[in-house]
């Protein structure tokens, strides 16, 4: 199938360059991206055939130009739970989409946000919304997302061996599932750095940071602190960490449910 894609004029520092919307053949888009006219109609001249419009998750740069492509193409909007109150079908992962020739599977990937879902083509093309960036990583902002879960889909998307993958945001990846394996070690090496650190004394968000990311730009640093804070959320729930009134400490539990 061909896939074209149109940038959002939305650049910033999640967004990279901007949300890549993804046009698969002449009937389908995932992730029409911000409500900006400009990006909306660039959608709509592209597709003067759109059927089908599919949103990996609720963030306000990935999902609500749905609806004023809707209203000018008469296509239908096929979303998970919570995203677009109208969206005419609902999807909670495992469905199959036919999109012209091709079937378009729906994959289950909370961890970005709770109900985030990828998609992945039959000949292996994998969109990923925020779940994979095509540059640098992905935030997971607790308590809606959760890193936990987050691992969880990414081993999930290693499973299925894509072939590429077509990211919400930055450049197309053919090296998928190199890029996958490399997400996947980036966020057990952060999590095995706090475990260590909790070792050697560090015991608040603070003083994690200050321990783990030691040449940080200073504008990042609340970025960081969350980053810290979401693994140890997972700790926590392991079992392999406590919390009290903002101190942490490891509890020695073997844990870990892989
Ligand atoms: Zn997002």
């Amino acid at each position: 199938m061909n896939i074209r894609s149109i940038t959002a004029p939305n650049p910033g520092p999640f967004t990279l360059d901007g949300t890549r919307t993804y046009l698969l053949g002449e009937t389908a888009v995932i992730d029409p991206g911000p409500a900006i006219d400009s990006h909306v109609q660039a959608i709509a001249a592209a597709m003067p055939r759109l059927q089908t419009i599919l949103v990996t998750h609720r963030h306000a740069d990935h999902a609500p130009a749905a609806l004023p492509l809707r209203e000018r193409t008469g296509a239908r909007i096929l979303a998970p739970r919570g995203v677009l109150d109208s969206a005419d079908l609902r999807l909670g992962g495992g469905e199959s989409i036919a999109v012209e020739e091709t079937a378009v599977e729906v994959l289950p990937t909370p961890g970005h946000t709770d109900e985030h879902v990828c998609y992945l083509t039959a000949e292996g093309d994998l969109f990923t919304g925020d779940t994979v960036l095509g540059a640098g990583t992905t935030a997971i902002f607790p308590p809606d997302g959760n890193m936990g879960r987050y691992i969880d889909s990414l081993r999930l998307l290693r499973g299925r061996s894509p072939r590429r993958i077509f990211p919400g945001h930055g450049p197309v990846r053919e090296d998928a599932t190199a890029l996958l394996d490399a997400y996947i070690a980036h966020r057990l090496d952060r999590e095995r750095q706090i475990l260590a650190s909790l070792q050697t004394g560090a015991k608040s968000i603070p003083q994690l940071r200050r321990a783990i990311y030691t040449d940080l730009d200073p504008r990042l640093e609340g970025a960081a602190e969350i980053q810290l804070a979401a693994h140890l959320v997972k700790l926590c729930d392991e079992g392999r960490a406590g919390e009290g009134g903002g101190v942490y400490r490891l509890t020695g539990g073997s844990g870990g449910r892989h």
